[in-house]
């Protein structure tokens, strides 16, 4: 007989020895000769275009200024110069659908002229604007499919790069995907809306200590975690092909409890991809620095130096792309998904998010000169605020089927979003709160008491694994968002948060000055009224602790596990009123993209329930029968020769089979009616409720009676790759 899954395991043993990997032409030489090479940046631009219009896309990028018609004609043709010179052939505008991938369409340089004669072209309109085939991508009722029309247009805040795949080069503009209106339906133009949004609310708060002020960009540095199994053994798992995770699987005997795969050394397949990955990164100018071993066995992180936000998320969505064609390379997958297996850790992306200024300053950052501390205590302060005010929204934000099995199980970090910021900083708060009067003389002790605190940096960093939004020393970091999610969305939230509540603070700050209160003193009676009205949202604990759950009740956070109960606060008034008051989404927007979210949300349980139901049927089940058949057979033939007392173990093991197959028959019954009542239901948010609150239970018990089988029928019989198999064979 032969099983996919030893043919899968042969295919594997084969490829033990050295894998052949050749590298990219300037690896072995200094990473500053090739980085950025694929990049139309600053100095490319200065290179192939003529002054005036470099000089007008520089103004577009850092005042959003229309570049005009002859502009644009001026910037293609320098872009076309240049990739053409590197070997490109198409270009393709690059956009982030609410799919939370990336999506691209490609278009030749070539074009035949009216009279017929070939010529390659890339005009400045065709820079500009777009129109894919947007009929497939989700837009949650904004666009009707008979008048499918979806725009890409160019984001000249991005810079173009080349993509190179296989022998192709392609030069990919990044651009935002909207409606015919001019609507949102990406996950792009909403972060950059967010941006210019905080920039406006922010710098006249910057401005009161610092007049030079005049730009805040919000940064990014995120860290992505990442599975890696063999790409024969991955195919051999119909589950993970489909769905990205295994939805059968008996966790291996041993697993993570050794805890010695972090920081332990890396498997050579691993490093080679890893290598590889990083000079095709460094050449995208994506600047990955960091690469180790995470908690779980077969799970990585890569990290790059932090970036202003908007270059941050491009340059996720691109490594997320990458990855996954790199890997290819070396015969491997990898798996982006938020829980992979059972039994052992997810996979997260914590988002270090911080606010910079043109002059160079890290609001988040303490720093060492006292007379700054008042401008760290207000923006510190004003972040917690805004956690406090809009945690439900944040919440929404990083909900999707995925991360359910992360947030709200027991798993890091829980559901109820709460902030760590640390020893130090919670005992200054604490006696800032306690101040009577803001005078003059408690403004100087609230400074020097901020002068008086050890290196955060050094002293506060990942002391709490658990909470999932921290402060970690000179930024925040937000550890609930999911490994496959594109990071725009919770950063959209994040930057608007901000941006409203620093709004409201430099609002009351101005009521207090002109009744005449010192500017020093009315900023920080503002925020001593602040941390005692968020006081509830901070929590030094540890956060999957059953205590902390009901604490966190007593104090009025939400506890929202799945995700179609946290994305119902898209649909309050709190949620309007953020989203319009911020310029993020308008009303349309935001129910649209509340519409794909649970729509995108019972597409992928749908999916999982139909891959459990024909796995199990057309390859468990066979196994089962089979093994069942042989079992019973022995007993029949032992007692035939007198051998009665010689079946007690096969009874026992029949009757486990027995039992779990009574059990998988009646789970697909039950997973089946589930199903039918969903598709019946009358609307998404009705079917989302039955597939999470019918329909998964029922896979999860189909699931412990599959794990069980799998610990007693013959190996030679299972079908599918064991977990050992897949974290632990290199
Ligand atoms: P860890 O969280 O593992 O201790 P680091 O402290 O090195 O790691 O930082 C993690 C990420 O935070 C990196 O991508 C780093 O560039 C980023 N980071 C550092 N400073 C900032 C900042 N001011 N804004 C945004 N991200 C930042
Ligand atoms: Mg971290």
């Amino acid at each position: 007989m032969s099983l996919s899954r030893f043919n899968a395991l042969q295919t594997m043993e084969n490829r033990m020895e050295p894998f052949p990997v050749e590298f990219a032409e300037g690896q072995a030489e200094n990473i500053a000769s090739y980085f950025g090479e694929n990049v139309f940046n600053d100095e490319a631009m200065k290179k192939h275009l003529p002054e005036a219009a470099y000089l007008s896309v520089k103004a577009a990028i850092q005042s959003g200024q229309k570049l005009t018609r002859e502009v644009a004609d001026e910037v293609a043709n320098g872009m076309k110069k240049w990739s053409e010179e590197k070997g490109c052939t198409h270009f393709a505008h690059w956009f982030q659908p609410l799919t939370g991938k990336t999506a691209e369409k490609h278009d030749s340089f070539f074009t035949l002229t009216h009279d017929g004669r070939v010529i390659e072209e890339f005009t400045g309109s065709a820079l500009v604007q777009q129109e894919p085939d947007g009929s497939s991508f989700p837009s949650g009722g904004m666009r009707s499919t008979f008048e499918a029309r979806g725009y890409t247009v160019w984001d000249p805040s991005s810079p173009a790069f080349i993509m190179e795949v296989a022998d192709g080069k392609t030069l990919c503009i990044p651009t935002i995907f909207v409606t015919y209106g001019g609507e949102a339906q990406d996950f792009k133009l909403p972060l950059l809306r967010s941006q210019s949004f905080l920039d406006k609310a922010a710098v006249p708060v910057a401005q009161m200590f610092d007049a030079n002020v005049n730009k805040i960009t919000a940064t990014l540095g995120w860290e992505q975690e990442y599975f890696v199994v063999d790409d024969a053994l991955f195919n051999a798992r119909p589950d993970l092909a489909m769905t990205g995770r295994t939805l059968l699987g008996r966790p291996a005997a041993k697993h993570q409890q050794l805890e010695d795969h972090y920081f332990g050394s890396i498997p050579e397949r691993v490093y080679a991809f890893m290598r590889d990955l990083e000079t095709e990164s460094h050449k995208l100018g994506i600047p990955v620095r960091t690469r180790h071993n995470e908690v779980a066995p077969s799970q990585y992180e890569v990290a790059p130096v932090f970036e202003e936000i908007n270059v941050a998320v491009d340059h996720n969505q691109l490594l997320m792309d990458l990855m996954e064609r790199v890997a290819r390379r070396h015969k491997l997958r990898v798996l982006l998904h938020e829980k992979p297996f059972a039994g052992i850790n997810g996979s997260g992306k914590h988002n270090n998010w911080s606010m910079g200024t043109n002059t160079g300053i890290n609001l988040l950052s303490p720093g060492k000169n006292p007379g700054t501390n008042l401008r760290f205590l207000t923006f510190f302060v004003n972040t917690i605020a805004s956690v406090h005010k809009y945690a439900d929204i944040l919440r929404a934000s990083i909900a999707h089927a995925g991360n359910d099995h992360r947030l709200g199980a027991n798993e890091a970090p829980p559901a109820i979003i709460s902030v760590f910021i640390g020893d130090a900083m919670t005992k200054l708060l604490d006696q800032i709160a306690k101040g009577k009067n803001a005078d003059g003389k408690e403004v100087k002790r609230a400074l020097d008491l901020i002068s008086k605190l050890p290196n955060l940096e050094l002293d506060n960093t990942d002391r709490n694994r658990t909470s999932p939004f921290a402060f970690t020393g000179n930024k925040f970091e937000i550890r609930a968002v999911g490994s496959s999610q594109n990071c725009a969305g919770p950063m959209a939230v994040m930057n608007a948060m901000m941006g409203l509540q620093l709004v409201e603070f430099k609002a009351e700050v101005d009521k207090l000055v002109a009744k005449k209160v010192n500017r020093e003193e009315a900023i920080l009676t503002v925020l001593k009224s602040l941390i005692r009205k968020s006081k509830a949202i901070c929590f030094e604990g540890n956060n999957y602790s059953d205590e902390w759950r009901e604490e966190a009740a007593k104090r009025g956070l939400n506890n929202f596990a799945t995700t179609p109960e946290a994305l119902d606060v898209l649909g309050s008034k709190l949620a309007q009123d953020f989203y319009s008051k911020s310029g993020v989404m308008n009303k349309v927007e935001l129910e649209a993209f509340h519409a794909v979210q649970l729509h995108g949300y019972c597409t992928k349980l749908s999916i999982e329930s139909k891959a459990l139901d024909e796995i199990v049927h057309s390859m468990v089940m066979p196994a089962v029968i089979r093994y069942q058949t042989e079992l019973a057979d022995n007993i029949d033939a032992m007692k035939e020769i007198g051998m009665d007392d010689a079946i007690g173990y096969q009874k026992d093991a029949l009757k486990r089979v027995v039992k779990n197959a009574n059990a998988i028959r009646e789970g697909l019954d039950k997973l089946q009616k589930a199903l039918d009542k969903a598709h019946e239901s009358e609307n998404v948010r009705a079917e989302a409720d039955i597939l999470c609150h019918k329909a998964k239970p029922q896979m999860e018990a189909i699931r412990e009676a599959v794990d069980d089988l799998e610990a007693i029928i013959d190996d030679q019989y299972w079908p599918l790759v064991k977990y050992r198999e897949l974290l632990f064979v290199r």
